[in-house]
């Protein structure tokens, strides 16, 4: 892949921690400059940047919650004031809270479709607006085949990367006459925070259902979504891309 992104502002979103800070670390790396947004934890987020350092002059956090509209254009104004243009915006941060339907609370139901859901429209209208404007942009929004293949007591979780999948192909259709890309990602079971309080032998029987028999790291999927970005795939949008190790 020829591309580089020297020239280019990318926004992360879960960007400080897990997939989203592999992502953060392979666009430095390629020599963007890098936004990385987390919600509230703040040690995640300076050990990133501490082990970062050597690209400080290209790194900044911030914090909000993607679920609030306001705080949302609030960061895309302020983003507008102190790096002008952006080129990529990847949404990345996400949760689970895991529970038989017939058991969900429904404040859990609503946080994982705000959180998952809501949030990749509040962080993709304000993306568009910007990018429109330029008409060149790069979206790729993290979402999982859990939203394609269904799973016991995930319901929420599932429901809300469905309806990312759907929205991505909607507002792909909407935006290419901008020469703007949307495109999913969806990694199969990654290695972070989001799997790591899993029961040993529940990751046992789990690494068992995957032909490459290994869970992927934060790197398998920083790839796959470099690609996506970089100017090479200008002919992709409305795509899904499983990384899964062929689950
Ligand atoms: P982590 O739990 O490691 O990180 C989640 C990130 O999202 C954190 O940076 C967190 O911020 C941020 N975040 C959560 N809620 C909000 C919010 N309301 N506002 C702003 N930021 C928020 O998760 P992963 O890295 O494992 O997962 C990242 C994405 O990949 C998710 O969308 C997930 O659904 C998807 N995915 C993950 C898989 C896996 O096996 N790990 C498999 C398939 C998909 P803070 O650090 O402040 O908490």
């Amino acid at each position: 892949m020829k591309s580089n992104f020297k020239e280019q502002t990318v926004i992360v979103t879960g960007g400080t921690r897990g997939i989203g800070r592999g992502i953060s670390e392979e666009f430095l790396k390629a020599g963007a400059k890098v936004v990385a947004t987390y919600q509230s934890n703040k040690k995640a987020a300076q050990d990133f940047y501490e082990s970062n350092k050597e690209y400080s002059k290209c790194l900044e956090l911030r914090s909000f919650d993607v679920t609030q509209y306001d705080e949302v254009g609030q960061f895309y104004q302020d983003m507008e004031k102190t790096h002008g243009e952006f080129q990529i915006m990847v949404h990345c941060s996400g949760i689970r809270i895991d529970s038989i339907v017939g058991m969900m609370r429904e404040e859990d139901w609503r946080k994982v479709i705000d959180t998952n859901l809501t949030g990749t429209f509040n962080m993709c209208k304000f993306a568009v607006q910007n990018l429109m404007r330029k008409k060149y942009g790069r979206i790729i929004v993290i979402t999982s085949p859990i939203g394609r293949l269904g799973f016991a007591g995930q319901s929420n979780y599932a429901a809300s990367k469905a309806g990312q999948v759907a929205f991505v192909q909607s507002l792909s259709k909407e935006v290419a006459s901008r020469k703007i890309t949307v495109n999913c990602v969806s990694p199969g079971f990654i290695d972070t925070d989001f799997i790591s309080g899993l029961p040993e032998e529940q990751k046992k029987k789990y690494i068992e259902m995957v032909p490459l028999k290994r869970f992927g790291l934060p790197l398998d999927v920083a790839h796959p979504v470099l690609f996506l970005a970089s100017a090479e795939a200008s002919y992709i949008t409305g795509a899904n891309l499983e990384v899964t190790g062929g689950l």
